[in-house]
């Protein structure tokens, strides 16, 4: 309903610049990656599946057991696998990346912080709040979606099934679902930075300018469902995926989000410096990989930053603010 009121303002804003333009441009690149994808799918996976071979009927007798046991009990096993899975391993490294935020130490993860300065140490009542909202979107606002999927995925084929995807076919539905996601992130993210959209929805997500982990959930509930929840949700059901590959992703997007939103560029995790970009500068960096972004023009003054020359993978343990200081402070 939200969408749907909010079309107008969404033609308009498109039809403006050159968005257009750069959507055909991008909806023809990305439609060619994936023929080159489908392309070199079999050979670039025949490896990894003779490695996964061995362990494949491992994992498909746990599964067994694990179906065995919650005979006729399924639709438990669905919830435990779509929503305590994923929100213990949100809430067990959230947990961790809190400690360090709270108390400033121990120094040698807080020397990574990316805005220094910034959070040290965080604001506890502004903490308190936000994680009231978080806690409000993952037990409030998430579960009815979650339980509506169930029915939408049995549509397809139940994701109970007693065969496990292939590793092969599981690799696939990953690079699908993040390609879905990066898609649906962008546009969604996108219109809420809409002068309307943006008073009334996503001020809420912006008011940490220097995010930390679990702040990656704190939103507008109507943020929650179209920018968090519907980006993630929409590739199981394309797929018809089966529960284990669901579970998979959630959680793999649930972490990648909370390291995206840290505040610490940790060596060998990806690289957060795009998002908290986007938490300092508003108008820049919306997607998750960051394709769009080129496409679309909208990374152009963060390509111009000390910030993007340390929008790498960390290989050392060297804080990337000492290798690669920001340049001297004006005034600010
Ligand atoms: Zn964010
Ligand atoms: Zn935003």
């Amino acid at each position: 309903m939200v969408m749907l009121s909010g079309e107008n303002a969404r033609t308009r804003l498109w039809l403006e610049g050159h968005t257009w333009g750069s959507m055909r441009r991008t909806a023809f690149i990305l439609g060619s990656g994936l023929l080159l994808l489908v392309a070199f799918w079999n050979s670039a996976t025949w490896h990894l599946q003779r490695f996964w071979g061995a362990s494949g009927y491992f994992w498909q007798a746990q599964w067994e057991r694990l179906l065995s046991t919650f005979e006729g009990k399924e639709w438990t096993l669905y919830i435990i696998g779509v929503t305590q899975v994923p929100n213990l391993l949100f809430w067990s490294f959230n947990g961790l990346l809190l400690a360090v935020d709270t108390t400033g130490k121990p120094h040698f993860i807080s020397r990574y912080r990316i805005q220094v300065g910034k959070n040290e140490p965080v604001d506890a009542e502004k903490l308190r709040q936000s994680i009231r909202t978080v806690l409000f979107n993952q037990w409030v606002i998430s579960p009815p979606m979650l339980v509506l999927l169930y029915p939408i995925l049995k549509l397809w084929g139940d994701p109970c099934r007693r065969e496990l995807p292939t590793f092969r076919w599981f690799l696939l539905e990953l690079a699908v679902f993040t390609l879905i996601e990066e898609v649906l992130f962008y546009y969604s993210h996108r219109l809420l930075h809409h002068p309307t959209f943006y008073r009334k929805i996503h001020k809420k997500h912006h008011e940490w300018t220097a995010p930390i982990g679990v702040i990656s959930l704190y939103a507008h509930p109507i943020e929650h469902v179209v920018s968090n929840m519907l980006p993630v949700m929409v590739g199981p059901i394309v797929m018809g995926s089966h529960l284990s590959s669901i579970t998979m992703w959630f959680s793999l997007a649930l972490i990648i989000t909370t390291i995206s939103h840290c505040g610490y560029h940790l060596p060998f995790l990806p690289s957060p410096e795009f998002h908290d970009y986007h938490h300092l500068k508003f108008n820049q960096c919306y997607g998750v990989l960051g394709v769009l972004d080129h496409l679309h023009g909208t990374d152009t003054v963060f390509k111009q930053t000390k910030a993007y020359e340390r929008h790498i993978l960390l290989l050392g343990f060297t804080p990337l603010s000492e290798s690669i200081p920001d340049a001297p402070k004006k005034t600010e």
